[in-house]
């Protein structure tokens, strides 16, 4: 067997799948907070273009991608499928163990995936400034990306603890000439609220995205895009899991377990959603002890956002005003997750486990040492996951595949690495 697969440009899929009418039950509707009552689309106008309005609804299996996207999607699309076959040396295992990598992209993870789609349909539809909001800086530097290609503005409200711890971040934001202000800032209402009370506030991303909520609503030519958790989000994220499936059935082989890591759930529900049906698949959805969405959370109404600005999503959440630890793997911090993804867990279809980050980093560092591959310290979860079932299957000798994505590089994460080296993780 070949070690990497890799597709043809012109094989890369030609559609999003959409899981929408795939789904064991009716979505519940998102609630617009200022009624409770489901919310109505033209409402959502004021931040969002109709085009994307339209995915987050729509109930066709297979949406097209733009030629315009799939011509970008082309700079690192499509992105090869590995057998880890070190990795299974390292361990033993009689496991066949296969990772995506989304880290070839420019900005190093899966996350213009999303980015470009929703800078394209907001400029098509004439807008001309998008905000958003980042934590460690990887939603931000893909949507700067994507922003930069489709000429429009952008303007980014950036964590404060993490704007200048991480500045390496930031100035790959500002290469692509993105706006970056540290959140809470004084040029929004919500930041200021929040300064007045606390000028040492070292911000969150549930307030950075009332900021960049307020900042779209308040500016005419103004949209707000946002990096996870969305229905349309996670659509354009299935390119991973499409472009998986053509691997594997060129490789000849059929997942067993299909692993990755959760922040709001856009990545791994792009792996797997496509699998999702087929028979004798289990799918482990990974996050961090210290933010336990899935495995921890209530499953009920909640914001996206600490201000209440956002509309309701029944979604498992660990409540709006839960402030995580301040853990490495920043894209994982989030309360709230996909509400799509949550309904899956809630039938048993997708299985959640948590995992300290000590031991993540343990298994990032047994990657490194066999693949060769820095992984974002989001992606460590997944692996540490797959090792624990390549292991299992060891003991069982059951010649299991397991297919993981690897969503992102850790090149801007050395500092976490040499903390652990150090010793200096909890
Ligand atoms: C943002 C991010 C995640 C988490 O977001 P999801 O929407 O759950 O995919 C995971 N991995 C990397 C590398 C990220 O940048």
């Amino acid at each position: 067997m070949e070690k990497k697969i890799l597709l043809d440009e012109n094989e890369m899929p030609k559609h999003w799948y959409n899981i929408l009418p795939d789904l064991p039950e009716p979505l519940p509707p998102p609630l617009d907070p200022e009624t409770m009552e489901p919310i109505a689309p033209e409402k959502l106008l004021a931040i969002f273009p109709k085009g994307l309005l339209e995915q987050e609804m729509s109930t066709e299996r297979y949406i097209k991608i733009p030629k315009e996207v799939l011509e970008i999607y082309k700079l690192w699309r499509p992105t090869p499928l590995v057998r880890a076959e070190r990795l299974e040396e390292f361990l033993k295992t009689p496991a066949k163990i296969f990772y995506k990598f989304e880290g070839v992209s420019p900005p190093g993870s899966h996350k213009p995936n999303t980015a470009v789609a929703q800078a394209y349909y907001n400029a098509k539809e004439g807008i001309e400034r998008l905000t958003t909001e980042t934590g460690a800086g990887q939603w931000g530097s893909a949507l700067s990306f994507a922003t930069k290609l489709f000429d429009l503005k952008c303007r980014v409200y950036m964590v404060k603890a993490s704007y200048y711890q991480k500045p390496y971040r930031r100035v790959l934001m500002e290469l692509w000439d993105a706006e970056v202000i540290p959140s809470p800032s004084d040029v929004t209402e919500s930041g200021k609220r929040i300064l007045e009370k606390d000028p040492n506030n070292p911000g969150s991303l549930g307030i950075a995205i009332s900021e960049a909520v307020e900042d779209a609503v308040k500016n005419e030519n103004t949209n707000y895009s946002l990096g996870s958790v969305l229905n349309h989000v996670l659509l354009h994220q299935t390119i991973i899991g499409l472009e998986t499936k053509k691997q594997l059935e060129a490789a000849e082989v059929k997942p067993d377990v299909m692993v990755g890591c959760v922040g709001g759930g856009s990545s791994f529900s792009g792996l797997i959603y496509p699998f999702v049906g087929e028979d004798g698949v289990e799918f482990i959805a990974v996050e961090p002890e210290a933010c336990p969405t899935l495995t921890r959370g209530e499953y009920r109404y909640d914001h996206g956002d600490t201000a209440g600005l956002t509309p309701l999503l029944k979604m498992y959440t660990l409540g709006k005003d839960f402030i995580p630890p301040p853990i490495h793997a920043g894209g994982l911090r989030y309360h709230g997750d996909a509400p799509t993804l949550c309904l899956l867990v809630k039938h048993g279809i997708v299985k959640a486990r948590a995992v300290s980050q000590v031991e993540t980093f343990e298994a990032g560092k047994i990657f490194t040492q066999t693949e060769g591959i820095v992984p974002a310290p989001e992606s460590t979860h997944a692996i540490k996951v797959t090792i624990d079932e390549a292991l299992k299957a060891k003991e069982s000798g059951e010649e299991k595949v397991i297919v993981f994505n690897l969503s992102g590089h850790g090149h801007f994460d050395l500092q976490a690495y040499q903390d652990f080296m150090e010793g200096k993780l909890t």
